[in-house]
């Protein structure tokens, strides 16, 4: 998969090296020794056979493990890969991550031939001692970041006594020419023809190989290399040209870095300090031409930054919700000791969230002791918008293992710290590495909001964290009690500690890590969430923690009381693949009917939803609690990570529930019948409409048919139905609010019916043997249309296929024999309904279905 490593490219970087320098370039004998080493071993561990214990040791690799984990059980959103893809594209990961560490090992320690003895890639014992480790860290060094060679190389040094005084090695010197050497070695003799057409390539590799062909060994060309093409690249070779282009530039900004690093610490410079045309693809097509097209940079660009984050990290992706940046500070943290604990096995740490005053000015911490950041990954994560750090190869690498362990971070898109700056105009990051010690606690800080460049300071001693972790300490722009503020309001009810605690301890209740909190008037920081207790606390408890606040509202009070106590009978436990608790929730459809309280005004029932333990969407019709998938970037929409297996059996078994329990009435039977067929369930033991004598189970449905030879149907939401003290069913017209009687063929039914499922997920079934409706046009009555819509879903879905069953009739037949009865261009068709009173008539739109003509 990769492009040639072998000795040609090896012997070819002496080429390419001479073109770098002249002869006074100085190089003594041993450092040309050194050199050559370096050319030799820099990319040796690429090779498999460069692994002693076998190819097997790879895959012990923790890296490996973690790619083929990321791999085969991706994000919800990205697609699973087949597994030996998985493990192949890890075993690429492997090689070139550790090609430059394994390249030491090679010179280090010894292979064993087949009659156990030791032989040395560099097999002269004195040289090997002279110049070995030379020789690998230079090789190593290749792969480092420039800035990185000064502090990471060995310091200039004489040789050993065997060998003339003079004679010192310069390795930076020499490690700016293997790294130029290698960078420029680009050209045709990289990709010899014959090889080319005799290796698989796939994706990047192969147009890798085709522009290598195409390109002319540079030249020097006043301080910089000119590279020029043998050949033009026509329109299907345009993704190559820009391989080439942005390959070039690569080597453009190597060169000048090195030149730069070069001159600041006054070591010989080389002869090019860039490329010729790299800065724009209009002058590079001089060079390495184009033919019939015309390189322009049309890229993706984003150049005002700033007003990029702050419009879609901020307040227009969340709205004016100053909760969101508490939660993505939680979120951050809670990742962060979840990550400990893989890492580590300790259990996982608390989080804490604190409200103080300081110099006149409100500051909001989050602290963790989990994982923490390296400088790199404080300033890579924290600057990088849509990066996140969780799952990028770097942290990868820098917490090996994580991964393959399970470790499954909540965050996810990258975006979730930026919407701090909604609420802070200063915003201080502090943190220590796991492992590390106190004296590389770094912090960043932003000093102006997003306007201005994030600044990362070394900490003076007494500011050191002595335990990994981070503190995330926001200046707010404005008091929080105040209608700007955190806390949305000036209306002063409480206390600022208890409005934080209030703010916080009912949108964290299925947090994983212990949550502490403590507000201005605190004195010490006060338990508001203990990790998973949501899963195994009685029914009761948990309620009372979900419906807080509507248990404290006066109005909301009596009807979350009056479902409570529904709650605690009928709740059951969600679970996931390995049994693992992932809701626990009742479905409560009807629940608000006047049944249990005659209050007409009472809202729906509905259940929260919650993203790795956060609060975030919600369900309507149930009662209590779900994990979550986020739906979208803003975690604002989210839907129950449960399979859809298990929430089929959990609505079935609560459909039945509904149906015997105390609290039944013909609400909440029909109202868990939609809920329950929603996520596939037939329920036929659940009525699916209402007939003149009351309720119609779904099981009585087809012969109620059969005994009719035209059937009438109208929507529920034309009449209001009922029930009186006796739970006899009563009907009345919309209008004018006259009872009416219910002739014997009329069925009143649901016909939008209620779908469990975002579209994203699983779209609303359509009834596909009507799909060929023909054109919509909005005057004329289209039944196969209807049908299309409605025959796969809820009540008209059952009426459908009792019809079907009963008239022994095709959909074909349903369509011909289906007309809508209203008034329009034909007159006045509507149903007639008799009024109870007086015998008077009102009218009212519905559906005629007849038996087709020579059906049974
Ligand atoms: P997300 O959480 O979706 O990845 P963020 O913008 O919130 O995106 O964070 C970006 C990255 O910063 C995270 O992926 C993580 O690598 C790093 N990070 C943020 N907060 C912390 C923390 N408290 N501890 C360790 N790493 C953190």
């Amino acid at each position: 998969m990769f492009t040639d490593h072998g000795i040609e490219h090896i012997d070819s970087l002496w080429d390419t090296a001479s073109v770098l320098t002249d002869e006074k370039f100085p190089l003594n004998p041993a450092e040309a020794f050194v050199l050559g080493g370096a050319f030799l071993l820099h990319d040796l561990g690429m090779g498999l056979a460069s692994y002693k214990d076998g190819p097997e040791s790879i895959e012990n690799d923790p890296l490996f493990q973690d790619m083929v984990a990321l791999n085969s059980k991706p994000p919800a959103g990205n697609e699973a890969q087949d597994p030996e893809h998985a493990r192949l594209q890890a075993t690429v990961a492997v090689l070139r991550w550790r090609h430059a560490a394994q390249a030491e090992r090679l010179l280090n320690d010894p292979f064993l031939s087949d009659d156990g003895k030791n032989i040395w890639l560099l097999a002269d014992d004195g040289l090997r001692a002279a110049f070995g480790a030379d020789i690998s860290s230079i090789a190593q060094s290749h792969w480092w970041d420039v800035d990185d060679l000064p502090h990471k190389l060995p310091v200039d040094h004489g040789v050993n006594a065997d060998f003339p005084g003079d004679w010192e090695i310069d390795p930076l010197k020499l490690a700016c020419l293997l790294r130029l050497a290698d960078a420029t070695h680009i050209d045709s003799r990289r990709a010899p023809r014959l090889l080319h057409a005799f290796r698989p390539q796939s994706g990047v590799s192969r147009e890798h190989w085709f522009f290598q062909q195409r390109l002319n060994r540079p030249k020097l060309s006043q301080g910089r290399l000119l590279f020029t093409s043998s050949q033009s690249f026509d329109e299907q070779e345009a993704r190559a040209w820009w391989l080439a282009h942005d390959t070039l530039q690569m080597i453009d900004n190597e060169l000048s870095r090195v030149d730069s690093l070069c001159s600041d610490m006054g070591k010989p410079q080389f002869l090019a300090r860039g490329v010729v045309g790299a800065g724009t693809p209009e002058r590079l097509a001089k060079y390495v031409t184009a033919r019939g097209w015309k390189p322009t940079d049309a890229s993706l660009r984003v150049s005002r930054v700033e007003s990029v984050v702050e419009k879609l990290g901020g307040k227009h992706l969340y709205g004016k919700q100053p909760w969101i940046a508490v939660r993505e500070l939680i979120a951050n943290a809670a990742d962060a000791s979840t990550a400990l604990h893989f890492a580590s096995g300790e259990p996982k740490p608390a989080v804490y969230v604190r409200l103080y005053q300081e110099a006149g000015r409100y500051w909001l911490e989050v602290e963790d002791h989990g994982i923490g950041m390296t400088p790199d990954s404080l300033v890579g994560s924290l600057t990088d918008f849509g990066l996140s750090g969780w799952h990028s190869g770097d942290s990868l690498h820098e917490s090996p293992g994580l991964a393959s362990r399970g470790f499954r971070a909540r965050g996810r898109f990258g975006i979730g710290f930026f919407s701090v700056f909604m609420i802070a105009d200063r915003v201080e990051v502090k943190s220590l590495r796991y492992l590390s010690g106190s004296t590389e606690t770094t912090a960043l800080i932003f000093e102006d909001g997003l306007s201005s460049r994030p600044l990362l300071r070394d900490v003076p001693p007494r500011e050191r964290l002595t335990r990994n972790g981070t503190i995330v300490r926001a200046r707010l722009q404005h008091d929080p009690l105040s209608t700007e503020g955190l806390f949305g309001t000036d209306a002063v009810q409480e206390s600022r500690s208890q409005m934080l605690r209030d703010m916080i301890e009912q949108r964290s209740v299925l947090l994983d890590t212990d949550l502490l909190a403590a507000g201005p008037e605190d004195e010490t920081d006060i338990l508001l969430v203990t990790a998973n207790e949501w899963k195994t606390c009685d029914a009761r408890e948990l309620f009372r923690k979900i419906y807080k606040d509507q248990l404290r509202s006066p109005q909301l009070q009596p009807m979350y009381e009056a479902w409570e106590s529904v709650f605690v009978e009928h709740e059951q436990a969600l679970r996931d693949d390995s049994g693992e608790v992932v809701g626990r929730a009742i479905l409560a459809a009807g629940l608000e009917s006047d049944a249990l309280a005659d209050v007409w005004w009472w809202p729906s029932p509905r259940a929260e939803t919650f993203v790795g333990g956060l609060a975030s969407d919600t369900i309507f019709d149930c009662l209590g609690v779900f994990e979550g998938e986020p739906l979208r970037a803003d975690r604002n929409s989210a839907f129950p990570v449960a399979s859809e297996d298990e929430l089929r059996r959990w609505a079935s078994s609560q459909a039945e529930l509904t149906s015997t329990s105390r609290f039944a009435t013909a609400q909440t039977r029909y109202g868990a019948a939609e809920l329950a067929r929603s996520v596939g369930e037939s329920v036929p033991y659940l009525p699916c409409g209402y007939i003149s004598s009351g309720e119609l189970v779904a099981s009585d449905l087809a012969d109620w048919i059969a005994n009719h030879d035209e059937v009438i149907l109208i929507a529920s939401y034309e009449l209001l139905v009922f029930h009186d003290e006796t739970g006899k069913v009563l009907y009345l017209d919309r209008t004018r609010g006259r009872r009416v009687e219910l002739p014997n063929n009329v069925i009143v039914m649901d016909f939008w019916a209620h779908w469990f499922f975002p579209e994203e997920i699983r779209p609303r079934p359509k009834d596909s043997r009507f799909g060929e409706y023909g054109a919509l046009n909005s005057n004329d009555w289209n039944p196969k249309h209807w049908w299309y819509v409605n025959g796969k879903i809820g009540s008209t879905a059952l009426l459908l296929e009792a019809i079907l069953e009963s008239w022994t009739c095709t959909p074909q037949d349903v369509a011909e024999n289906f007309h809508q009865r209203r008034l329009g261009r034909a007159g006045d068709e509507r149903i007639k309904l008799t009024c109870v009173d007086d015998s008077t008539k009102i009218q009212i739109e519905g559906y005629l279905l007849s038996r087709p003509v020579g059906t049974a």
